[in-house]
């Protein structure tokens, strides 16, 4: 580059985002991928020649129904709105988004200005705080108590010190797999002037519900994505809110978002959402087995987990090393030291399929072995 090309950049670019670095996905290709949340399984044969059919319908020339009605209508349906509608006497609506990071940001959009905060508990999500840097607020990561559980009386605290705007809180919580008690959630929720945003991405894996916060409170709204249920690849997340939200944030939405391809697949994978729930259930029968291995396995000590993923932390070998020592064998997990001190050589495996959560945990207890 020449000087006057970075003078240029230097002058012109926000210095915060000089500073931050792109989010970084490592490269995957011939390993077995354990590292995000992804569900293992491809659709059923049956599904997918139905799927193509519908494909060939699209017109890719013509720009996508601006509000993804029929994708709408589908999630309506199963998130039975109408019922939470009239329970609370209240009316809902949803806002779709590329993912749900696009609804984090639509939403930081929305209520972003430089006197303003963002608050999260730490660990959780990491693009909370990133988005907070894009537009221009400030944040403030809360630090998570004994057993990854909100220390309710610190996040109190920092409401009052900080008055945020916008609070995330993940449940289950990525990546520790958790979930804070409802009444630690109530309480924030009670205590703060600013908007909830609850973050229900890995809601397939409980029993947990908390959709009908978003009707009960004018200050809640809640958050969900296909992408941990088997869409990643789609990038279709969802905000359920009381309509006077929703509308604001719609303003803020680029117009065409969810594309042609994504709408018409959606509304086909809920139709058969049935399909993707057996998915779903099975990984979590999964996930309890991986846990009794995991809990069986010397020097690593995992979290219980109401997610497709697991947190465990090694007790007297690098977590660093034992990643690469995975990957040489041909397995990708995420590793976590270094990205919190409460993550000290932690890292986290994602659940898949019985044969693959073999692979991984092999591949772990020979690192564990070797190093
Ligand atoms: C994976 C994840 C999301 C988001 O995903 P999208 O793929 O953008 O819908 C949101 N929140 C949490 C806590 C996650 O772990």
């Amino acid at each position: 580059m020449s000087n006057d090309l970075n003078t240029r950049i230097a002058n012109l670019v926000r210095p915060e985002i000089q500073e931050l670095h792109s989010y970084h996905v490592p490269d995957s290709s011939g390993l077995l991928k354990m590292d995000a949340m992804e569900n293992p399984n491809a659709w059923p044969g049956k599904l997918m020649d139905e799927w193509k059919d519908r494909l060939t319908s699209i017109e890719v020339n013509r720009y996508p129904d601006p509000s993804a009605s029929g994708v709408k209508a589908g999630l309506r349906q199963l998130l039975d709105l109408d019922a939470i509608e009239s329970k609370y006497d209240t009316s809902l609506d949803i806002l779709l988004g590329n993912g749900s990071d696009e609804i984090i940001q639509i939403i930081a959009m929305c209520l972003a200005s430089k006197e303003r905060c963002i608050m999260a508990p730490e660990p959780s999500f990491v693009m909370y705080g990133m988005i907070a840097k894009f537009v221009g607020m400030a944040y403030h990561g809360v630090e998570l108590g004994e057993d990854f559980e909100i220390d309710v009386d610190i996040f109190l605290q920092q409401i009052e010190a900080h008055n945020p705007a916008l609070i995330f809180l993940a449940l289950p919580n990525n990546p520790t797999g958790n979930i804070f008690k409802l009444s630690d959630v109530e309480q924030i929720i009670r205590a703060t002037n600013g908007l909830v945003v609850l973050d229900e991405a890995y809601m397939a894996f409980t029993d947990s519900d908390l959709l009908e916060l978003a009707a009960e409170h004018d200050n809640v709204v809640v958050m969900r994505t296909l992408s941990k249920v088997g869409l990643a690849g789609l990038r279709l997340g969802f905000l359920i809110g009381q309509t006077p939200w929703l509308t604001q944030f719609d303003k803020v939405r680029l117009p065409y978002n969810i594309n042609v391809l994504t709408q018409m697949s959606a509304e086909f994978a809920l139709e058969h959402y049935a399909d993707l729930k057996a998915q779903t259930a099975k990984l979590r029968s999964e996930r309890e087995s991986l846990f009794t291995q995991l809990q069986a396995l010397d020097g690593v000590s995992p979290y219980e987990s109401h997610a497709n993923f697991i947190l465990v932390r090694l007790l007297d070998k690098n977590a660093r090393d034992i990643f690469e020592a995975m990957k040489q064998s041909g397995v990708l997990i995420k590793c976590l030291d270094g990205a919190h001190p409460k993550l000290a050589n932690c890292l986290r495996l994602t659940v898949g399929l019985e044969q693959e959560n073999r692979q991984m945990l092999d591949a772990l207890s020979s690192a564990l072995k070797q190093a």
